[in-house]
């Protein structure tokens, strides 16, 4: 058992939350606030509950999970955490600030590790007490479903902070690809050109939401199409990743879709805000072109 505190206790530090919990580690969770992130634990809650109810999980389980999540509402409490998780909004400024409040606290053996999708891990482990156990440690959407993790050293991370983090991951049971500190790694650099590209598709009129996921789906065989994926990622996560990519690599071929660009302007966030590409206010998602 770790005790493991994650920080941005959004849809990702959430699920980090839950599954770190699941697997027995005692969670500190934090967010801008402490009622924040009771309000995410009082989520999780509700999420185990619905597994408990289609028999995923016991009754027990569930419990057990919840009690080991506590809210905090300043880093004090981790000092005592083997792990520090940011999962914060995908913005550099954000991070760095939350990097020089938990490097204050963390542990002479401890390890910060970073969920970022996309800001390289060698610049923010500048922002660390100590590069060597600074590292990204990237989950997927939703956490406690999705396999896969992405660990990410950066240029000065040491060979014991990659081996300690492979251990906490494959604990978790998920499975370790390994990427260098560059621009998207591996998965966001291949996924985000292609939802960049439905986008422009769906802009260009070239065919409906509907019929782009459609297409996806049968005829690359993916088992979501990439509005429908945007949807659940946050579109204000892909255009932040995308205009990364575009910065970072200086490559024309990564700007924007215009039309991501303005959806994310006017709110439409995807799942979490209750529409994206598709509209989630009824039983089903309704595609809203
Ligand atoms: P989200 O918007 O659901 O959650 C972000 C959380 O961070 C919010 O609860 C917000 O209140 C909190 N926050 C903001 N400023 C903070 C601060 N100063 N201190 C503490 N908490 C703060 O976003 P998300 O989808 O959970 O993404 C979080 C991180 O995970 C980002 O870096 C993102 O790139 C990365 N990520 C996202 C996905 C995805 O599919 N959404 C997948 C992998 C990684």
């Amino acid at each position: 058992m770790t005790i493991v505190g994650v920080i941005g206790a959004g849809q990702m530090g959430s699920g980090i939350a839950q599954t770190s919990a699941a697997f027995g580690h005692e969670v500190l969770l934090a967010d801008v606030s402490v009622e924040l992130a009771q309000k995410a634990k009082d989520k999780i809650g509700k999420g185990l509950d619905r597994l408990v109810a289609k028999e995923k999980i016991t009754a027990q389980a569930a419990e057990e999970t919840l009690s080991r999540i506590t809210p905090v509402g300043d880093y004090a409490p981790m000092a005592e955490a083997g792990f520090i998780i940011e999962a914060a909004t995908e913005r550099e400024d954000i991070k760095a600030k939350i990097f020089e409040a938990a490097g204050k606290v963390l542990g002479a053996e401890a390890i910060l590790a970073s969920n970022t999708s996309s800001i390289p891990i060698t610049r923010m482990a500048r922002q660390s007490p100590d590069p060597a156990r600074f590292i990204g440690l990237h989950f997927f959407n939703p956490v406690p479903v999705m396999k896969l993790i992405e660990i990410i050293p950066g240029l000065a991370t040491s060979a014991e902070t990659i081996a300690a983090t492979r251990s906490f991951a494959t604990g978790l049971d998920k499975t370790v690809v390994l990427s260098q500190d560059e621009p998207g790694f591996i998965v966001n650099r291949i996924l985000m050109p292609l939802i960049n590209e439905a986008a422009f598709t769906l802009g260009a009129g070239t065919a409906n939401v509907a019929d782009i996921d459609t297409a996806a789906r049968l005829g690359l065989n993916h088992p979501m199409g990439p509005l429908e994926l945007a949807d659940f990622i946050g579109l204000d996560t892909c255009l932040e990743i995308t205009r990364i990519l575009l910065h970072s690599t200086g490559d024309s071929k990564y700007r924007p879709a215009p039309l991501l660009a303005k959806y994310v302007e006017a709110g439409w966030l995807g799942r979490k805000t209750g529409r994206g590409f598709y509209d989630y206010s009824g039983e089903t998602p309704v595609p809203t072109r």
